[in-house]
């Protein structure tokens, strides 16, 4: 088991000069978007998360605009995925790019760890507790204790003891959840693979997230001459920081002379961020 990290580059503390004026979305751009955190705003339970009023639309429109280079990169399953956006089908890379289904539909799985045991150890160990919440998805077996914040320290504890017994994963940390995943998966990964294929290839990488999970996403698209962009607080290796979900999709409204949808104003950049 190794604790999952991201990348070789430090990353940046949460007040570092990151610049808050996001990048253009051009005609060759290749358009990345994380979906819990930042095209949704996150809710207190993961089934309650809604996408606002307009945000299908306004993906349909960029898709279109790019050609087709524009892709979901998650941690959920696809499935959920599909449903979110339904009526969409968007390319995707589901469980931290566990999954992936390309720009002709086919989908595509890399790593299909047996996580029999530590999904019975991990249900077990939360039925034993209030607040706590197993999620076992095909490739991975989260832990969600948002609503038990206290047992943070006890459920990383049985986490990494989980992902220890069990040959080829890692544990990732994200907000209010830990994951055991595949170790030879990643959204950076991912996002690779969609880069090396039409429509994605040749074209300037963006993407967008909000949680330590998309730090290797970030530094894929920035290898690739692309941009990261940070939604929200937190140390990143990404060089555009917004302030917000509602934020980001201002900026994808915005996007082609697109006009703004939810309150009017320009798209957001991050407070102390440099123009
Ligand atoms: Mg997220």
């Amino acid at each position: 088991m190794q604790l999952s990290h991201t990348s070789a580059s430090p990353l940046r503390s949460t007040r570092s000069p990151l610049s808050g004026q996001l990048p253009a979305i051009s005609g060759q751009t290749a358009l990345f978007l994380d979906f819990d955190g930042t095209l949704a705003d996150l809710a207190p339970e993961p089934d309650e998360v809604r996408l606002v009023s307009g945000v299908i639309p306004a993906l349909l429109r960029l898709s279109g605009q790019l050609d087709g280079a524009l892709a979901i990169v998650s941690g959920r399953r696809l499935a959920d995925l599909d449903g979110f956006l339904s009526p969409l089908q968007l390319p995707l890379a589901s469980e931290h790019g566990a999954q992936r289904r390309d720009a002709q539909g086919r989908v595509l799985s890399f790593a299909e760890p047996d996580l029999t045991e530590p999904a019975r150890g991990v249900t077990e160990f939360a039925a034993q507790h209030d607040g706590l919440r197993v999620e076992i998805k095909l490739a991975a077996v989260a832990l969600h204790y948002r609503h038990a914040p206290e047992l943070e320290s006890l459920c990383l504890r049985v986490m990494q003891e989980a992902a220890d017994r069990t040959p080829g994963v890692e544990l990732l940390c994200g907000k209010y959840v830990f994951e055991i995943k595949p170790a030879n998966v990643s959204k950076g990964s991912a996002i690779k693979a969609f880069m090396r294929e039409p429509p994605f290839a040749g074209r300037l990488p963006l993407f967008a997230g909000d949680d330590t999970t998309d730090e290797a996403g970030f530094a894929a698209v920035q290898s690739l001459g692309g941009e990261g962009i940070k939604v929200g607080e937190g140390a990143t290796v990404a060089h555009h920081r917004c302030t917000s979900p509602s934020a980001l999709r201002e900026w994808l409204h915005a996007a082609f002379g697109g006009k703004s949808r939810e309150d009017g104003q320009a798209p957001a950049a991050a407070p102390g961020a440099r123009p």
